[in-house]
């Protein structure tokens, strides 16, 4: 039987580079699904909002300028997975991200005996360069475009207040080239781990438009 049409949808966790589109679908799918989006910052979010012991300790840590380790990112995780909203299962975007935090998610989906589905969306080099180089960002009201799949009416202008469009920093080429090989080396080898454990990591093709790689998407789901 489909999984939609179960009450407990389980686990979902959605893996992809910089400008595979992996939080839009993310978004939609969870919504979707009528599950949780649940990642890393939410989770900090969630806990200082409710003034935990743990959000309290996430607080001293930004505070102070400190990143948040692999043990504190793993028990806001078990904190937040054991909420109520979360019982019927949720998609996991962004976390885990690293080879600490795969084996407590692991440990932590089989004690809540959650079926969990693994999706990399994928995209070729040439297509990810283009689209990330090709967003503009308006630095006075943070209106998004992009050149070549959402341009403004006037080149370089902002549609909505007229300021001229910048590149983010984030988005220059130089920089992309770190932040694709930090998927490569710390995001991609936790696949392994979910193999051995014999779990399929299904490849979804997101150089497809937004709406047909949802529809891949959640064909999938209903599928499997
Ligand atoms: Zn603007």
């Amino acid at each position: 039987m489909s999984r939609l049409a179960e009450d407990r949808i389980g686990a979902i966790i959605i893996f992809g580079p910089p400008g595979a589109g992996k939080g839009t679908q993310a978004r939609r799918i969870a919504a979707r699904c009528g599950i949780p989006q649940v990642s890393t910052g939410d989770m900090i979010r969630d806990e200082m909002h409710r003034e935990t012991e743990l959000g309290r300790k996430a607080q001293n840590k930004i505070a102070a300028g400190k990143l948040i380790g692999d043990e504190l990112v793993n028990a806001l995780a078990t904190a937040r997975l054991a909420q109520p909203d979360c019982e019927r299962g949720f998609l996991l975007d962004g976390y885990p991200r690293t080879a600490g935090q795969v084996g407590h998610v692991d440990r932590l989906l089989q004690s809540l005996g959650h079926r969990t589905t693994v999706i990399e969306i994928q995209i070729g080099y040439n297509e990810l360069i283009r689209r990330i180089t090709g967003r503009r960002l308006c630095p006075k009201c943070g209106a998004i475009f992009n050149i070549h799949s959402q341009p403004p009416a006037i080149s370089d202008v902002c549609d909505v207040c007229h300021a001229r469009l910048v590149v983010r920093t984030d988005d220059r080429a130089e920089v992309i080239g770190e932040r694709l090989r930090a998927y490569e080396e710390e995001t991609r080898p936790i696949f392994e781990v979910f193999r051995n454990k014999g779990e399929m990591i299904h490849a979804v093709q997101g150089e497809e438009a937004e709406e047909v790689v949802f529809e891949t998407i959640f064909g999938l789901l209903d599928r499997i």
